[in-house]
């Protein structure tokens, strides 16, 4: 089975050449690939999209995500206003990720796969945390993430915070998901909530099992007194002495307060840095600056939306106060998460992941300004539909894979009964 494209302007993502009225046929699977063919069939088991002259590329990823945070909107239950990140974590996604059950963590993922599907992110690296519900939560995403049919990179938030019984539950769930033949990472929340015990045997899971770190690293200045003042060292030695950088597999989220060493630590790592533009701005934590650091940056949306073309944006002119990136480099940042898993050999991201845009400009859109119309004209609403491994599963901007309606009222209720669990806790 595959699906064909039929008229189809083709945008290459890695030239940004044009193809004008040509035929995708996009094979179906975690290794297929897409070729270029005279005409699609007729009749037959294939799925046929005409898709009128507009414009085809390759889907996008998400390199930072957080599936527990997807209830949280517009929730009333915070007992107090966070005055500091510390707070923010406290008053907010620490006393609602204590709340999540199987139910709502499920519910959670569902929405967030419907919303990737919906934005054209047919990837997502998601970094989850359920203290209550740990057993088992990883494979809850990973079904969630199937049904939708989006493809996942995941890993449980492990923290010494709720004690170690927790720690080694995180842990245990992580190995156990490992075990089982998905593809995943070893999270940890962040170096002030991890002691040396924790992060040791993390490392030893990633090192056993090829994987590698998923971590939060200087969101917040605390990271760093924490460290300092525990370890006599700053996060970045701390994690270089215990390994955590070794492994090309690593993710490190935020970065946002590193000094001139830590940079040049990072620049010699294979590990790979993650921007959350519009997070960081939220929580006034500070600005990502990438002076010193090597070519391994991409973007994520850090649990606030699942629109990438979004977030990316937010980061380029974020970055405009840091001097600003040239519209090749932020280009490159924007497909990175893709190079990560590539280049790391995760499987789920090949060629035949395709968002078909409606996009209709009132200038020239060609090869030499693509760049400039992803800034300043394209967004999701132009993303019409999405194939994700070879499988259509969003057709005209409505979801193919599962019944959208039903989802967001099956997790409007878990959402109610999450805030009443919060409100009484
Ligand atoms: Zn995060």
């Amino acid at each position: 089975m595959a699906v064909y494209l039929a008229n189809a302007t083709f945008i290459d993502w890695k030239t940004l050449e044009f193809k004008k009225g040509v035929t995708i046929k996009v094979e179906e699977g975690p290794a297929g690939g897409i070729s270029f063919v005279d005409k699609a069939p007729a009749g037959g088991a294939d799925t046929v999209l005409d898709c009128g002259g507009k414009y085809v590329t390759k889907s996008f990823v998400c390199g930072h995500h957080h599936v527990y945070s997807a209830l949280a909107r517009g929730m009333n239950t915070v007992k107090k206003a966070p005055t500091n990140f510390l707070e923010v974590l406290q008053y907010v996604w620490w006393s609602l990720d204590k709340c999540l059950d199987d139910a709502s963590v499920e519910a959670s993922a569902l929405v967030t796969a419907a919303a990737c599907a919906k934005n054209g992110v047919t990837f997502c690296i998601d970094h989850h945390a359920s203290p209550f519900a740990i057993p088992g939560s990883l494979e809850i995403l990973a079904k969630a993430f199937d049904k939708v049919g989006v493809g996942h990179l995941l890993c449980y938030e492990i923290t010494d915070r709720d004690g170690m019984d927790k720690a080694q539950a995180g842990l245990d769930e992580t190995a156990r998901f490992l075990a089982s033949g998905r593809q995943g990472l070893v999270g940890l929340h962040a170096s002030f909530t991890v002691g040396d015990e924790t992060l040791k045997k993390a490392v030893d899971l990633a090192r056993q099992t090829k994987s590698g770190i998923h971590v939060h690293v200087a969101e917040g200045t605390i990271d760093q007194e924490d460290s300092q003042q525990k370890y006599g060292m700053r996060v970045i030695e701390r994690y270089k002495k215990a390994g955590v950088l070794d492994f090309s597999r690593t993710i490190l989220g935020h970065c946002l307060h590193l000094d001139a060493n830590e940079r040049a630590i990072l620049k010699d790592s294979p590990v790979w840095l993650v921007q959350n533009a519009e997070s960081n701005m939220n929580n006034n934590v500070g600005a990502f600056d990438w002076t010193g650091l090597g070519p391994n940056l991409m973007f994520g949306t850090d649990g606030m939306h699942s629109d990438m073309i979004r977030s990316a944006k937010a980061a380029f002119f974020k970055n405009q106060e840091k001097g600003g990136t040239s519209y090749d480099e932020f280009y490159r940042r924007f497909r990175n998460a893709s190079n990560y898993l590539s280049s790391n050999g995760f499987a789920g991201d090949g060629e035949n992941n395709l968002v078909v845009l409606n996009y209709d400009p009132p200038t020239d859109f060609a090869q030499y300004n693509v760049v400039g119309h992803i800034l300043f004209g394209l967004d999701s609403s132009n993303v019409e539909s999405v194939v994700s491994r070879g499988r259509l599963i969003v057709k005209d901007r409505v979801l193919q894979t599962v019944d959208e309606k039903e989802i967001n009222a099956l997790a409007r209720e878990q959402a109610d009964r999450l805030w009443d669990r919060m409100r009484k806790a």
